[in-house]
């Protein structure tokens, strides 16, 4: 209780992990700043979970190593370790009190009696349940208890803070009011904290630096503008927001035109008619009235989102169809309907390039 409230840095090497013949985790490298939320990002089954249960010690790397600041860590049990955990169903004691759930990590430290109510009191305070310390869990909400569970991974003051999709079980309100109150007391204690979800909007809302893992690998890590503007694979750029992908069909035999009309990509032409797949999100591709630049093409079909609307054009010259983000006034005044036309352009420095 008395260690520096300053959160640990995380060194996670070539850390790999086999369940019998199946690789789920593969060379994993990993090197996480003092105080930093970094987010493990991916689909189901990609390794992320392993991954943080082999930061715990829940899980053992088949190989590789792990220090938490100067301390080899790789071979310690949870019990040795210095981090809090939260999962996703909350996991509270039943038959104790909130207070007695908060004070659970302190007693297993011997920390005297006195203290342990002192940061019981404060803890429950930081995460806006100071009159519920007298009830059970059964008494609270989803959201009051993960609370709960938050306090109680940081009352022993770790210096890595382990969030397992912490707030997936919540309704969407209580899950976005969570998620800004566990960035705000994260930032405010300085706790290195580490967070896995299969939410894209999560990790780009709340993290450092999001780690992005497909099949037991890791694609990118990343700010989330980073991740989102320069994404370093298809599968990155695919997973994360939406994309147009530009089919190698669509851009052969196109590549001049391309290069005239709109691209002059930095790559040379070669590069574009060989295996390489262009990609552009849908708030960059500008539609423009039918006598402005670009190509030619009919609006397929329209979902008014609220703050803009996403169109569906096909470019028939092409065969190539595109979703287009449009605010509403745009809209209006290219007087979109199904079935009219407007004219397309894919400004350059909005285009991505992948190997196909
Ligand atoms: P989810 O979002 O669905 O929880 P995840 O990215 O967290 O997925 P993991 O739980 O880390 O994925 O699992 C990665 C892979 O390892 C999956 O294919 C899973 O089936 C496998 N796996 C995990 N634990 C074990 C185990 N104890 N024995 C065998 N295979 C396992």
């Amino acid at each position: 209780m008395q260690k520096s409230t300053q959160g640990s840095r995380l060194v996670v090497k070539n850390v790999s992990k086999d369940f019998g013949n199946f690789s789920a985790l593969r060379n994993i490298n990993l090197d996480i700043q003092p105080g930093e939320l970094v987010c493990f990002l991916g689909p189901s089954g990609c390794g992320k979970t392993t991954l943080l249960r082999i930061i715990a010690g829940l899980e053992q790397q088949t190989s590789g190593m792990l220090f938490q600041g100067e301390e080899d860590i790789s071979l310690q049990p949870p019990s040795a370790r210095d981090f809090g955990i939260v999962f996703q169903s909350y996991a509270l004691f039943p038959n104790m009190t909130i207070a007695d759930n908060v004070a659970y990590g302190l007693r297993c430290l011997r920390v005297p009696k006195a203290q342990i109510k002192t940061r019981v009191a404060a803890l429950l305070e930081t995460v806006g349940l100071p009159d519920q310390a007298k009830k059970y869990p059964t008494q609270l909400s989803g959201g009051q208890q993960q609370r709960v569970a938050l306090a109680r991974a940081l009352a022993p003051n770790p210096g890595l803070l382990l969030l397992d999709e912490p707030l997936s079980a919540l309704d969407a309100k209580v899950r976005h009011h969570l998620r800004t109150e566990i960035r705000q007391l994260q930032q405010k204690l300085g706790v290195t904290t580490i967070m896995v979800t299969h939410d894209q909007e999560e990790a780009l809302a709340m993290a450092d630096r999001v780690v992005v893992m497909n099949n037991g690998v890791i694609e990118q890590v990343g700010t989330p503008m980073e991740i989102y503007q320069q994404p370093a694979s298809a599968f990155v750029a695919e997973f994360i927001g939406s994309m147009n992908f530009i089919g190698h069909s669509a851009v052969t035999g196109r590549s001049a035109q391309l290069d005239a009309r709109v691209l002059a990509l930095k790559q040379p032409i070669s590069v574009v008619q060989d295996n390489i797949r262009l990609a552009i999100r849908p708030e960059d591709v500008h539609l423009q009235p039918l006598d402005g630049p670009g190509w030619t093409a009919q609006v397929e079909h329209l979902d008014y989102l609220g703050a803009f609307i996403r169109a569906q054009v096909t470019l028939r010259e092409w065969g190539l169809s595109l979703l287009v983000d449009v605010d509403p006034r745009t809209a209006r005044q290219l007087g979109l309907s199904r079935g009219s036309w407007v004219n397309v352009t894919l400004p350059s420095d909005s285009l991505h390039c992948f190997a196909a």
